[in-house]
């Protein structure tokens, strides 16, 4: 048996997401990996990588991926694991589809058989979606979630939802198991687990404070549903002006806050309909956004028609936001819909700066960023972590003159949204193929 290279050379056009306004983009370029640390060892043309390796870059450790796009694996920063099976179901409104549908999806999760199944499945069909980071929930059972931290790969934190009141009797959980729960899975988990309220209505402000006083001392992150419909937001604040310490609440992110749910390592999912005041609160706490945009989308285009995020609002505010799929609310696991989405929906309200550029910094880099992974991964730079996916494509999409028009064509050439799940060839983490159940990598065979 011969030793396997060291160095590995991936063959293909880069794309790599550098802001809301750059993305590099090197036809015929070779990504130079390092199969020990799984690291980037380099970024060049063609001709440069001949010029600098010579013979090194033949045989074995070439990776020729022919005409494809190698992009930086996705970051999803918000998604629910358990709600697969409900992404396509009817969607009239928020609360009644989480009653209808998701609701008693989730309560099969109590099942260990069934969540390991479950688990089992869904994470590989992420992997070879792109997507290779960000944000979970997952149901209130302990047997789920441990299942889902066995079978994920990559950059992920994750936490079991919390539901306490306003609940169906099968997804209530007493004060004292949630909180027990909470602290044997942070202890367990540590950094990877991220205490997830499922939002204010259903879980009670003495579960979100003491959690959150937990999650801060161990620097985990915290997670939550905000300001998603106008419908949750009235009922939310009806709810807590109820509550002792409460009565004077002003919005709905005034009570997370004074459950400690803000800060630095926060993500509230969807935010859309945020007084200036709720903006200004995030931005002081550093507290970051998840925008789903398929899943805000019209109920036409299978979303919940809960309206259209200002990201431009947001950005004047200083507040981070990056992009999720919110699967099941967004019907398709795939990124690239989320992205399609966020672009179009946009376009059609006339909001020009919503580029495809844009939106893959957001997919990628950005939520890397969030998570405070920037310096590890989130794109292509020397040192960083070697974890991107091979999508093939036609010359006449490569024939773009930058990363906008390559994107622009690629999206261009899918007829079905559901097509976006399959267009990733391979995924590669830590520069290894994890993808398919037969690895490109003639190193590797
Ligand atoms: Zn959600």
């Amino acid at each position: 048996m011969t030793k396997k290279p060291s160095l590995r050379f991936h063959l293909g056009t880069l794309l790599n997401p550098l802001s809301d306004g750059v993305c590099e983009s090197i036809r015929n370029g070779v990504l130079v990996v390092d199969s020990r640390t799984g690291k980037i060892r380099g970024i060049h043309s063609l001709e440069e990588a001949h010029r600098r390796y010579g013979k090194t870059m033949s045989g074995r450790s070439v990776i020729d991926h022919g005409p494809a796009l190698l992009i930086p694996g996705f970051f999803d920063l918000h998604f629910h694991w358990v709600q697969d099976e409900v992404r396509e179901m009817p969607k009239a409104s928020l609360l009644t589809w989480l009653k209808n549908y998701t609701f008693p999806t989730e309560m099969r999760f109590a099942d260990p058989a069934y969540s390991k199944d479950r688990a089992k499945a869904f994470f590989q069909k992420l992997r070879n979606s792109g997507t290779q980071g960000g944000a979970i929930y997952s149901s209130i059972h302990e047997t789920a979630i441990r299942s889902a931290f066995r079978e994920v790969k990559g950059h992920f934190v994750m936490g079991n939802v919390l539901m306490n009141m306003e609940s169906p009797p099968e997804l209530t959980v007493g004060e004292e198991d949630s909180l027990r729960l909470v602290k044997r899975l942070l202890k367990r988990y540590g950094v990877r687990y991220a205490l997830t309220p499922r939002f204010a209505i259903t879980t009670t402000p003495r579960v979100m404070k003491e959690g959150a006083k937990w999650a801060d001392a161990a620097r985990a992150f915290k997670q939550t549903h905000l300001s998603e419909t106008p419908g949750e937001i009235e009922f939310v604040l009806s709810q807590y002006r109820k509550i002792p310490g409460f009565e004077k609440v002003r919005s709905y992110t005034e009570i997370y806050h004074k459950c400690g749910m803000l800060g630095s390592r926060s993500i509230m999912g969807h935010g859309i309909h945020l007084s200036s005041e709720e903006l200004r609160l995030l931005s002081r706490t550093r507290t970051s956004i998840a925008h789903c945009p398929t899943s805000n989308a019209p109920v036409k285009d299978l979303g919940l028609g809960s309206g259209l995020f200002d990201f431009r609002r947001t950005e004047r505010a200083g507040v981070r936001w990056a992009l999720g799929s919110d699967i099941g609310g967004g019907p398709f696991l795939s990124m690239f819909d989320v992205m399609e989405s966020f672009v179009r929906q946009n376009r059609k309200a006339g909001v020009k700066a919503a580029t495809r550029v844009k939106a893959l910094y957001r997919a990628t880099l950005a939520g890397a960023e969030i998570l405070g992974l920037g310096r590890i991964t989130g794109n292509f730079k020397v040192g960083k972590e070697a974890n991107f996916m091979v999508v093939p494509v036609s010359e006449q999409v490569l024939a773009g003159r930058n990363a906008e028009e390559i994107l622009e064509r690629l999206h261009a050439g899918v007829k079905r949204r559901s097509d976006y799940d399959s267009l990733v060839a391979s995924a590669w983490i830590k520069g290894r193929c994890g993808s398919r159940a037969r690895s490109p990598d003639p190193a590797e065979a």
